[in-house]
């Protein structure tokens, strides 16, 4: 911290990544290699960027001061070798603040984090070499680890010996580390939602998820002949019942489109090989298709669900082989295609509002610009534009598109020419239909706020501090231009403000009275710009006051 502050940076500075530049220049380092090793946080994405790679922000944390117990005492040998003081030689490195990151590459035992004698946890604050009680961090804390998972990280970084595991390898390093923690997870019994996991089982859960992932896809597939192992004996038959979360979660659920694309490819394969799918059965395509199930489609098309089960089977939309009573998989776009052909459907259903809202978003100039003419049915174009442009993956945009408007006072029009224009990003949650599927990033829409260019006499009563009575009638006499509906323009209002001042507040600053000020200033010769009987403070021109040296 004293190192830190020598130069006029923070130790907050430091350790968020800002004026590395200036830390690099003053230790004589080369600053393009200082910065690409330095942790740069982004907090709108929750993401550090580190070598050049992207991690999550939960898998990076200054939370607590981790450290490898032996690189610790080698850097202190070091200095006694050197002859210089051991807390001089003594350094944290870039990656010990990421948690993926668990053994010691070089030394095979695990990081840590506590003080073996008290208990607590290590900060910044205090030193790599003594812990506030007083005593040494040395090698004798030391637990055995295997650093394969590590090392990945590490490689990935460009920081130790790359390994090369293709199927990870193509990944965001971020998407990399999760796809192994869930294929790890795989292993586990069947369960319909992922088991919870503690930070010791994804240590465990990424290093199997790495095996799996070098013996591609012969690993994953041997872990899932264990999960089908009791499918037989489960009442409910498919594909959720066979592989539970593994399918749900892990093929059409939240996860990345990266995750989704490797696993369910060699899920569906599995089924087919297993009997628990046709071949034909085309529910996990390579790139799994966004699928829809007979309830939303029952809701997309306003029918009971006997009527939709009647529909969709006489325009061949339900799957062959699909069982009554088991959920089956829509293509939305056949239901689409069949909603359409459905005249009766009205564009609040499709959409999935209200009737008025409806009407009014169809109205939109800028909406209807971006649905082409020719489309057809304008509700399910414009439900079909936005559901285009969803992410799978994306679990920050998690508010519904109509609260989050609600909550940021943004016209859902607004809104929908925002996701329409890529800058509302959005996600569909697949068991809604129409717009109320459609999930959002809710920080997306602070930008499409309407400014508030108007004003009611309340508002500028409450900004100025000026008495309401006084506000009403200088709204009346005209002082913030013309009124409309009992409201005036904010850039009027503003410049009165910055034009006016009041006795009142003249007062205040001279430690007087009103009466006191405005006799001063009557004695000058100024008069106020408006006072009594019309107003009922006295408001004076900034520009006739006289400066006061
Ligand atoms: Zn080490
Ligand atoms: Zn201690």
């Amino acid at each position: 911290m004293r190192f830190a502050r020598s130069f006029g940076a923070s130790l907050r500075d430091l350790t968020s990544g800002r004026r590395v530049a200036l830390f690099a220049d003053r230790a004589g380092l080369d600053a393009a290699e200082v910065v690409r090793a330095s942790p740069l946080i982004r907090a709108r994405s929750r993401t550090v960027e580190l070598h050049g790679e992207v991690l999550q922000l939960g898998d990076w944390s200054l939370r607590s001061r981790r450290r490898c117990p032996i690189c610790v005492q080698t850097d202190a040998d070091d200095a006694g070798q050197i002859g210089i003081p051991a807390e001089w030689w003594a350094t944290s490195r870039s990656w010990w603040d990421i948690r993926s990151i668990d053994v010691c590459p070089e030394h095979h035992v695990r990081m840590i984090d506590r003080c073996a004698s008290c208990g607590s946890l290590h900060d910044w604050k205090s030193g790599l070499l003594v812990c506030r009680c007083g005593a040494t961090n040395g090698p004798r804390v030391c637990i055995e680890g295997d650093p394969a998972f590590s090392r990945y990280v590490l490689g990935r970084l460009s920081l130790c010996h790359p390994t090369l595991v293709p199927v990870l390898d193509g990944m965001a390093l971020d998407e990399a580390v999760r796809t192994a923690e869930l294929l790890g997870a795989s292993r586990l019994p069947w369960s319909p939602v992922k088991p919870k996991r503690t930070y010791a089982d994804e240590v465990t859960d990424r290093l199997q998820g790495l095996r799996l992932a070098l013996d591609w896809p012969a690993g994953l597939l041997k872990s899932l002949d264990e999960l089908v192992a009791g499918y037989d004996l489960r009442p409910a038959q498919g594909l959720i019942a066979a592989y539970g979360w593994v399918y749900s979660e892990m093929c059409m659920g939240d996860v990345s489109q990266a995750t989704s694309g490797l696993v369910a490819g060699v899920v569906r394969e599995h089924a087919v090989r297993s009997g628990i799918i046709a071949r034909d059965e085309d529910r996990l395509g390579g790139d799994v298709p966004e699928t829809m199930t007979a309830k939303t489609a029952a809701k997309c098309l306003g029918y009971g669900y006997e009527r939709t089960r009647r529909t969709l089977e006489q325009a061949g939309a339900i799957p062959t082989g699909s069982r009554r009573g088991v959920a089956f998989a829509l293509d939305p776009s056949a239901v689409g295609r069949l909603s359409r052909r459905e005249q009766s459907v009205p564009p609040s259903a499709l959409l999935s509002i209200g009737r008025t809202q409806a009407r009014k978003l169809l109205r939109d100039e800028g909406l209807r610009a971006a649905i082409r003419p020719d489309a057809g049915d304008q509700a399910s174009a414009l439900v079909g534009i936005i559901s285009s442009l969803a992410m799978p993956g994306d679990r920050q945009a998690n508010v519904p598109l109509s609260a989050a408007c609600r909550n940021m006072s943004v016209p859902l029009a607004a809104a929908c020419r925002g996701i329409i224009e890529g800058n509302v990003r959005v996600r569909l949650k697949g068991s809604e239909a129409g717009l109320r599927a459609v999930l959002v990033r809710q920080a997306d829409l602070a930008p499409l706020r309407k400014p508030r260019d108007r004003m009611t006499v309340e508002a500028i009563a409450r900004q100025s501090g000026l008495h309401h009575d006084a506000v009403r009638s200088l709204v009346r006499c005209g002082a913030f231009g013309e009124a409309e509906r009992g409201q005036v323009a904010a850039t009027a209002v503003r410049r009165f403000l910055d034009e006016h001042v009041t006795a009142a507040e003249l007062s205040r600053d001279r430690n007087t009275s009103s009466t006191a000020i405005r006799r001063t200033l009557e004695k000058m010769g100024v008069v106020p710009a408006f006072g009594p009987p019309e107003c009922r403070q006295l408001i004076y021109r900034r520009c006739d006051l006289p400066t006061i040296h």
